[in-house]
């Protein structure tokens, strides 16, 4: 039987910074359809991952350097949910590895909305990698907002992690929400619609290209404890 601390360190040794456990019955209030059991009826347990980019990426003056780099992490979750699945496999673990980002289903084109199949987001928080901050992100303590995250989803009950369950944004703090110039941020959620007009652009010759980041590089808590980089 693997244990969660050998899972955790597997996870570390493939190239995540972090790894927490949630149990499945955590995700009580998953939407319907967006369930770790709807993607995989035998989940037990979701395995959370998460890698950080360097934050000064994001202040960076020139678009491409942080464009190029969110293209480059996410490819590397995926491989690392991939290894993880792969490796518990030899060990008896049935595991499904889930896209950290695309592809996904669910779309409404008329209000420019679409949900992965699984919320990495709150996966993060229930695994206990950090809590939601009112620009809607992941923040973990040490290592700040600039994480991005990955899934497996396990057969096997696994030791779990606490939830963390004090606010990283202090209660007057509305910095986030106002740096959006969409608007799009009301301190709970995003307007995807709002967000993507603002924040998603192509270059003349076709490159995607993230032209907006205030609300993740705003926050004070970008960086992090753990990070030499100034916020
Ligand atoms: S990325 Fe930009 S447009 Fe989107 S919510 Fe953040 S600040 Fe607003
Ligand atoms: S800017 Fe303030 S309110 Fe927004 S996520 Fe950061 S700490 Fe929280």
């Amino acid at each position: 039987m693997v244990s969660s601390k050998e899972v955790k360190e597997l996870a570390i040794s493939l190239g995540a910074d972090l790894c927490g456990i949630a149990p499945v019955d955590r995700f009580v209030d998953s939407p319907k359809g967006f369930h770790p059991t709807d993607i995989y009826s035998k989940c037990k347990s979701v395995i959370v991952f998460v890698k950080k980019m360097p934050s000064e990426i994001i202040m960076a003056d020139s678009l491409v350097p942080y464009s190029h780099n969110a293209f480059i992490i996410y490819p590397e979750l995926d491989k690392i949910g991939l290894e993880l699945s792969r490796v518990l496999e030899k060990k008896g673990v049935s595991a499904v590895p889930v896209p950290c980002d695309t592809p996904y289903e669910y779309w409404d084109a008329e209000i420019s909305h679409g949900m992965g199949i699984l919320s990495m987001r709150h996966a993060g928080y229930l695994a206990g990698l950090g809590v939601l901050g009112k620009n809607t992100l992941l923040v973990n303590k040490e290592l700040g907002n600039m994480v991005y995250i990955g899934a497996v989803l396990a057969d096997i009950e696994f030791e779990p992690d606490p939830v963390i369950t004090e606010s990283i944004c202090p209660p007057n703090c509305r910095i986030c929400l106002e740096a959006c110039p969409q608007k799009a941020l009301d301190g709970i959620t995003a307007n995807q619609a709002l967000c993507r007009q603002g924040s998603i652009s192509k270059t003349g010759r076709g490159f995607d290209l993230y032209k907006c980041n205030s609300c993740r590089k705003a926050c004070p808590k970008r960086s992090g404890s753990k990070c030499a980089s100034k916020t």
